[in-house]
């Protein structure tokens, strides 16, 4: 029997799954966090990173925004949505914009650093986000890259507000609980 977290839902379970499905896995988001706010932070380490991806992903709306994200991809890879939907999509149209507002629905989830870090990622396209935004693959990543960048976003930001204090009850060496309310 595999033992889960008592604290993990259906809904985040789901999106986990997908996430892992689509090729993302918590550790490359975590490098995302890494790459945004090692230099701000001397002595973090992928621990705090990974860490602060986990609290993210705990968010009622990150898992809605990954769960629908993700779908109109996989609809758009197996040509089932109509046009001109279908085409904009599949194509990642430049002047289509919905992917991003779906990610704004995670990125301020812990304030305004994560709106900035955002605009960063998304024209750094670090690690990840390059392999995702690699439109050889056959693959649709759409929605996704712009979650994924958001995710990362948010956890920078919840990093950075925890090491300044404002999440007081963390304790990121020792991974606590940090009693935060998940919606
Ligand atoms: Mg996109």
């Amino acid at each position: 029997m595999i033992l889960l977290p008592k604290d993990i839902s259906e809904l985040e379970k789901s999106a986990l799954s997908w996430l892992h499905k689509r090729g993302v896995e918590l550790e490359d988001i975590a490098e995302l966090v890494f790459y945004l706010q090692a230099k701000y932070f001397k002595d973090l380490t992928m621990e705090d990173c990974r860490f602060n991806v986990e609290r993210v992903l705990k968010k009622r709306e990150v898992q809605h925004a990954i769960l629908t994200g993700i779908q109109l991809d996989v609809l758009a890879e197996q040509n089932k949505l109509a046009a001109p939907i279908q085409d904009i999509i599949y194509r990642d149209e430049n002047m289509y914009g919905i992917d991003e507002v779906i990610a704004l629905s995670i990125v301020n989830v812990y304030g305004s650093i994560g709106f900035t870090s955002y605009g960063y990622i998304d024209k750094q396209k670090p690690g990840i986000l390059k392999k995702l935004n690699d439109h050889e693959s056959g693959s649709v990543h759409t929605f996704l890259d712009d979650i994924v960048g958001a995710i990362a976003a948010a956890a920078s930001s919840r990093l950075a507000h925890s090491f300044a204090g404002d999440i007081p009850e963390v304790t990121i060496k020792s991974k606590e609980t940090d009693g935060e309310k998940e919606e």
